[in-house]
């Protein structure tokens, strides 16, 4: 069927970041300050992160979630010979990271319902080489990290949250981040994210040992930054403890950041409407839509997935051609590590290994959710989807 109407109308994209007159300004500000490395800024960004999660969390800012996650391991000792449990259903980054040290990741599936790390295959993951489990928060609804550091610090490994879905989100009243159950959280500020610098990643934790050593990796290894040198009389002087990395957020985006995370509520109010609309709207079409928070808790809805059933009618890709056709812009997250070629090359599993996942994957779909939705754009979202499924 022809649609004339359609074509002349905008694309409402699958994501488009939220930034306002403020963020421009604050960039703009720190650029006339003059530093645009990592300095003032960035230090304040830390302080105002610190501060979104109370509970004496200590938060450190770096160039990429990827970035951070790196450091986390590097932090927990993670290195050659050890394995570390990563759900298959994520993004590459959070097991490419443990290459980088030249240990393994070990993929394990997830639960059907919330697509999070499944707490008996992490328990079956386990071998005398586990060192560390990532646990992330798919969607930004937040996963049982209590119940995996439960089981995890009965063997002796560290937790690492890998929350580029959850700012901000929580679970039995505690932010992600904050309720130190983990050894670190990672957040990632990537353009497509709910918090964004356009690239850039903060990391949270209550342990002052990874805290330190992740300040000093950040940046070369140097036992201190280049601002706290300039501040300082004897500027050029300074030592090398480790081989560092560089991965620093300089200060036009923690500026942008700091913005951002004053907007971070409101804008996660925003986005839970919209799945509100999406949820009620879709109610009675042949579709699994996905699960609210626990009452009282917060959903990020940093993704928007819904997922076709046999009933639907249509397979997943003619789907998103469909709604492609209508000018709704979609995307689908993830394809499983297991089903990329170099995971699936590079490590071992049995064909069989990831049933949810596998099941799952062939009729998953992100429909936009972003908090800078105009009202018209999410009523074409709604209706754009109706009609494909009653097509
Ligand atoms: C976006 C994303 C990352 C990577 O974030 P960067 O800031 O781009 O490095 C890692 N893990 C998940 C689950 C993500 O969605």
């Amino acid at each position: 069927m022809r649609r004339p109407a359609t074509e002349a109308l905008p694309v409402v994209p699958f994501a488009r970041p939220d930034i306002g007159e403020a963020e421009i300004a604050a960039v703009v500000h720190a650029l006339r300050e003059g530093w645009v490395t990592t300095g003032p800024a960035a230090a304040e960004f830390e302080d105002a992160f610190s501060a979104f999660m109370g509970n004496g969390v200590e938060a450190v800012a770096v160039s990429s979630a990827t970035a951070g996650l790196h450091l986390a391991l590097e932090a927990c000792g993670i290195g050659p010979g050890d394995e570390v449990i990563v759900p298959t259903w994520t993004f590459t980054a959070t097991a490419e990271v443990v290459r980088y040290l030249g240990a393994t990741p070990v993929l394990v599936d997830v639960e059907p319902r919330t697509l999070n790390i499944d707490r008996a295959a992490f328990a079956a993951a386990m071998t005398p080489r586990t060192r560390a489990v990532i646990v992330v928060h798919f969607a930004g609804l937040a996963a049982d990290t209590a119940g995996i550091a439960a089981l995890a610090r009965e063997h002796g490994l560290k937790v690492i949250e890998d929350a580029a879905h959850a700012l901000p989100s929580s679970r039995d009243g505690e932010l992600v981040g904050a309720a130190g159950q983990a050894d670190a959280t990672v957040f990632s500020f990537y353009a497509t994210k709910a918090v964004t610098t356009g690239e850039g990643g903060m990391l949270t934790t209550r342990d002052p040992g990874i805290a330190a050593r992740v300040r000093i990796m950040r940046l070369h290894g140097i036992d201190r930054d280049a601002f706290d040198r300039y501040r300082r009389s004897s500027a050029w002087s300074y030592d090398v403890i480790a081989p560092g990395f560089k991965n620093n957020l300089p200060d036009p985006a923690a500026a942008m950041g700091r913005v951002q995370l004053a907007r971070a509520h409101a804008m996660r109010d925003q986005r839970e409407r919209i799945a509100g609309r999406y949820l009620d709207g879709w109610a009675d079409l042949p579709l699994e839509l996905p699960s609210r928070a626990a009452l009282g808790d917060l959903h990020s809805w940093h993704l928007f997935t819904i997922r076709l059933r046999a009933d639907s009618g249509i397979g997943r890709d003619a789907f998103i051609d469909a709604l492609a056709q209508r000018g709704i812009g979609s995307s689908v997250h993830f394809i499983p590590l297991h089903r990329l070629t170099y995971w699936r090359r590079s490590l071992h599993f049995a064909p069989d290994a990831f049933p949810v996942a596998d099941e799952v994957f062939p009729r998953i779909v992100s429909v936009p959710v972003f908090s800078a939705m105009a009202d018209s754009e999410v009523e074409r979202v709604t209706r754009a989807v109706r009609e494909v499924l009653e097509a």
